[in-house]
């Protein structure tokens, strides 16, 4: 039991943060090739141990008394192309989900912290939510990012556990907060060419270590 209470520790940490609630978010762990999933349309805050429902890896449910979030097929799609990773959180947190809805990635010149953790945080085209569709786009910048928008929906976060794929969703939310409200203050003081080189390629030789 190991998996669900590691799963809800993180379901209710983001319920209290505000990123998840009753309707919108899910989160995933995998472990012992099964993967350990919130369910569908309830809230966060008052999960019990029964309601986690527990699938194989082509969705069939083998435990839990509540059917599996109806976002399921998009975290089955994130373990099978992305071996490294054991945990998933998909959540509609405001600032990463308004870029996801106006189409715009979050980037800056001007905060070191996005470019040399996440480079940026880029969008992937959009896909009807509960559908196949939803994942069919996300191939490409999956492949390099632990932290993805999808177009007029919201933002994914991965990680080797779902603690860690947690801490993804929690400080990009935080870092898009920052951009956003810099460039609401006024124009960024960005940082010269040369500096916004290096502490990209910072960041792409750590992503690429981590996901190898
Ligand atoms: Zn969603």
């Amino acid at each position: 039991m190991e998996a669900v209470r590691e799963l809800m520790a993180a379901a209710k940490h983001l319920d209290e943060k505000g990123i998840l609630n009753a309707i919108e978010g899910n989160v995933s762990l995998k472990r012992d090739g099964l993967i350990y999933v919130t369910p569908s349309g309830k809230n966060k805050a008052f999960l019990t141990e029964d309601m986690i429902a527990v699938v194989d890896e082509d969705g069939n449910q083998l435990a839990g008394s509540c059917k599996p979030t109806s976002e399921l097929k998009l975290h089955l799609h994130v373990y099978k192309t992305r071996k490294d990773v054991g945990g998933v959180v998909h959540a509609h947190p405001t600032c990463l989900a308004a870029h996801a809805i106006c189409g715009l990635p979050v980037r800056t010149k001007a905060y070191a912290e996005l470019m040399t953790v996440y480079g940026s945080f880029e969008v992937a085209p959009y896909g009807r939510p509960g559908t196949d569709d939803i994942w069919k786009g996300i191939g490409p910048l999956l492949q390099k990012s632990d932290v993805i928008l999808l177009e007029n929906h919201g933002a994914l976060a991965v990680g080797p556990s779902v603690l860690q794929a947690m801490n993804h969703m929690e400080a990009a939310e935080a870092i898009a907060r920052v951009v956003t409200t810099a460039k609401l203050i006024g124009r960024e003081k960005e940082l010269p060419e040369e500096e916004c080189r290096a502490l990209l390629s910072m960041q792409e030789k750590n992503q690429k270590e981590s996901i190898s």
